[in-house]
């Protein structure tokens, strides 16, 4: 019996956690599968999407810095996909044409409501960053009616532009890192990539509201500069996206396969084999 193939594609992809998620997922769900990483660079990516599914290929994750290529790539799209201009999963339909989806926002609010119990209804939320990471949370997060989200961003003019493309979703401002300090919120998420350089955006004390829950799209083997600075702050939680990643890559699962894996276990044996991490 020939088995259906998946892989990943990114670059770096060397540390992709990725191939060990979904043979996790697949053991566990008896779904005959394999799943595997390739370093493809951003020139590389048309063909090497092309090969691999002319080769039998079933369904591809992109990460950086493939997630807009793979949105151009997709013939199909999910209205999430549609709304956040990047793709992360390729999934080849019964007609033979590419579907392209983006679970990365799903996966985030997953893990904060399912895993870690933190609902976003009526709360405040600072998204730092406006990158592509940031495009694929708002349409989800926004679905789970928050009092409002205020994006702010380095390069100003690309939160500006995201402000303006995603105005119609709901009470979504902007404000500029130095205007921080007159305000606070209930959750702030990281959406920066500065933690993958142990950086972290200069943010006023008193920007966290008191019980407030921090988290990190970012992760690591050790807790980020930015989920230090939530235990800094006293944050009732403060997490990194390890949880996100898992829960994405069960939604892409869950697109492939038609089944949904359990999530908690693998975050669980995962987080276990991490030193010395601290998060609350
Ligand atoms: P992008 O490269 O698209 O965006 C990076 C963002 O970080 C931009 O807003 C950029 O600001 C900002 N930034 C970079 N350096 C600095 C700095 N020194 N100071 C302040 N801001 C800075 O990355 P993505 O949006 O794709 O990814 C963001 C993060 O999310 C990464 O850490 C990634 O690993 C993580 N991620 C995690 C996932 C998970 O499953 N857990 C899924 C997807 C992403 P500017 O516009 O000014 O350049």
């Amino acid at each position: 019996m020939t088995i259906d193939q998946y892989a990943v594609f990114g670059q770096p992809i060397k540390h992709s956690k990725s191939p060990r998620i979904h043979a996790m997922f697949a053991e566990q769900t008896d779904q005959p599968m394999s799943y595997r990483s390739q370093e493809v660079s951003a020139a590389q990516f048309q063909t090497a999407a092309d090969t691999f599914f002319d080769q039998g290929g079933k369904g591809l994750n992109c990460t950086i810095p493939l997630k807009e290529l793979a949105w151009q790539y997709a013939q199909q799209l999910t209205a999430r996909a549609c709304l956040s201009k990047a793709v992360n999963t390729l999934a080849i339909q019964p007609d033979g044409s590419i579907l392209g989806d983006n679970t990365d926002g799903i996966g985030l609010v997953n893990d904060l409501t399912n895993n870690l119990n933190i609902q976003l209804l009526q709360q405040r939320i600072l998204i730092l960053g406006a990158g592509g990471a940031t495009r694929g949370i708002l349409g989800p997060i926004m679905e789970q009616r928050p009092a409002g989200i205020t994006i702010t961003n380095r390069t100003h003019s690309r939160a500006l532009a995201i402000a303006n493309e995603f105005a119609a979703l709901g009470n979504l401002d902007i404000c500029a890192f130095e205007s921080l300090e007159q305000h606070s919120f209930d959750i702030i998420i990281n959406a920066t990539s500065t933690s993958l350089s142990n950086e972290l955006p200069n943010l006023p004390t008193g920007l966290l509201a008191s019980n407030g829950v921090c988290y990190d799209l970012a992760y690591g083997d050790q807790a980020t500069t930015f989920v230090r600075w939530g235990l800094e702050q006293n944050a009732q939680k403060s997490v990194d996206g390890l949880g996100m990643l898992v829960e994405q890559a069960a939604e892409a699962f869950y697109v492939w396969r038609g089944v949904r894996p359990q999530t908690l276990p693998v975050i669980e044996l995962l987080n276990s084999e991490r030193a010395t991490f601290q998060a609350a």
